[in-house]
């Protein structure tokens, strides 16, 4: 049974992943496959990376962004290892589905919630990261009490899961909501949970929030654990190995020493995790990489790998400090920070890394005229202010409006590119900050390339939209 359930998850997965790219492109041509391929032999799934490639796509990235391109800022080691360390708590609002009859799926009940954010205290407290419930509803919705099975022919699991957050997300720019809801079992298996990655556009809109499937909810239950170390900025340790397209994709890792800098910009991004290829046991994987290497222990162990819940036990050092950063870049609205934030910023990093030049160099100050504020058809860059490496805008309709939830995709250039995602608030703000440099000087040019409606279509506009100059003030 077990064997027929792996062979039916191969098929399926592989076809679910091409009808969910067309399907998000009727009239394009695929888009670039890049770390598309879904893991084999899977019983039970954890698509998030998936989604996140085939939405990337949907938002246009796919030549801007290519394999393991930095998504923003904290992909940059210097940056990432310059990251205070003082404790947050990450707010959450959890929202568990229950049937209009009262039941809810897996017995799912308070207790069993307060077990699994202990649990979740338990598992991320050696990092400084902490869990707070900001609220706890209970639904009865027959409509989302129970997702759509997992299915090859058809996205009714998805737009199911979109509608529910939908429908009850709240407070997502100061709460990560994560959703408990079981799915119904098909023939294709099933999934364990999906998160929202902390540098999509959608991270801290209501579409953003983390879902588990009750079944692996509860008491020592460790999804929840895995799904939100994604949603904090983590990619599967087995990323460069069973997730690329083979041993010529840049993103692919080979067995490598943990000060091997050439890992901190493929696999997962962090040198301190084993390459390693999915393992679903606690020993170390057989067999070896493309250079014929033998994967050797690995790191099974590891809350970001496949292994079963009874043998996973820990983050690796990097792997803490890309969810410190990606934590304090992209999901700062959904922290409590223990200490001043200002007083924890001008703190020495707790990592022995030095401070590198571009903390200094972010203390210079810069605006930006009038002048170069451009118009676009739908949507109007009102202002501009450059101060400290982070570039402010106001985002306008075209009757000067505050524009909500809008996506801006940008590009800093200087002595290295990365290209960046930033969504307005709703009083239409945003803020772009510039990445890290080791340049004695650095000048940094920031190019607006497009601007994105909340539901992710393009809004028109003549490029570039607008360009700022953040150089040293004298
Ligand atoms: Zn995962």
């Amino acid at each position: 049974m077990r064997r027929l359930a792996q062979f039916l998850s191969v098929t399926c997965c592989a076809a679910l992943g091409s009808f969910l790219l067309l399907a998000e492109h009727p009239s394009h041509a695929m888009p670039t496959a890049c770390g598309t391929k879904l893991v084999e032999q899977t019983p039970y799934l954890c698509p998030t990376e998936q989604v996140w490639e085939l939405r990337r796509g949907r938002l246009g990235l796919s030549d801007s962004l290519t394999c393991c391109a930095r998504a923003g800022v904290c992909d940059a080691p210097a940056r990432r290892d310059a990251t205070p360390s003082e404790p947050i708590i990450m707010r959450l609002a959890v929202h568990v589905m229950g049937g209009s009859d009262g039941t809810f799926p897996a017995g799912v009940d308070a207790a069993a919630v307060d077990a699994q954010i202990e649990t979740l205290r338990h598992a991320f407290a050696p990092y400084a990261i902490g869990f707070e419930v900001t609220s706890l509803r209970f639904h009865a919705d027959d409509a989302f009490m129970c997702l759509p099975a997992y299915s090859p022919f058809n996205r009714l699991w998805v737009r199911a899961l979109n509608a529910m957050k939908l429908e009850y997300a709240d407070d997502t720019e100061s709460s990560l909501n994560l959703f408990v809801a079981c799915q119904e079992l098909g023939f294709a298996g099933t999934i364990l949970g999906l998160a929202t990655f902390p540098w999509d556009p959608e991270a801290t809109t209501p579409r953003g929030g983390v879902w588990i499937n009750a079944a692996f909810f509860g008491d020592g239950q460790l999804t929840a654990v895995h799904e939100i170390g994604h949603a904090l900025g983590l990619w599967h340790t087995h990323r460069g190995v069973s997730e690329t397209s083979g041993c010529d994709d840049p993103c692919a890792e080979g067995v490598h020493p943990a000060t091997d800098r050439s890992a901190d910009t493929t696999g997962d991004f962090c040198k301190d995790t084993p390459a390693t290829p999915v393992n679903f046991r606690c020993e170390a994987p057989r067999g070896s990489d493309c250079a014929g290497v033998a994967w050797g222990h690995t790191d099974p162990a590891n809350y970001m790998g496949y292994g079963p819940d009874s043998c996973l036990s820990h983050f690796s050092p990097e792997q803490a400090l890309r969810m410190h950063c990606w934590s304090r870049d992209a999901r700062a609205g959904q922290l409590r920070f223990l200490e001043p934030r200002v007083a924890a910023v001008q703190q020495r990093p707790a990592s022995t890394a030095p401070v590198p030049p571009e903390v200094r160099a972010r203390s210079r100050t810069v605006a930006v005229s009038a002048a170069r504020v451009a118009d676009v058809r739908r949507g109007v860059v009102r202002q501009g202010l450059a101060s400290e490496g982070v570039v402010a805008l106001t985002v306008v309709d075209a009757a000067g409006r505050p524009a909500a939830h809008v996506t801006l995709v940008a590009e800093w250039s200087g002595s290295t590119s990365s290209t960046l995602l930033a969504q307005t608030g709703r009083d239409g703000r945003v803020q772009l900050r510039s990445p890290g440099s080791s340049a004695p000087a650095p000048r940094w040019t920031l190019t607006l390339k497009s601007l994105l409606r909340p539901d992710g279509t393009r809004i028109a506009t003549r490029a570039p939209l607008l360009r700022v100059v953040v150089e040293p003030q004298h």
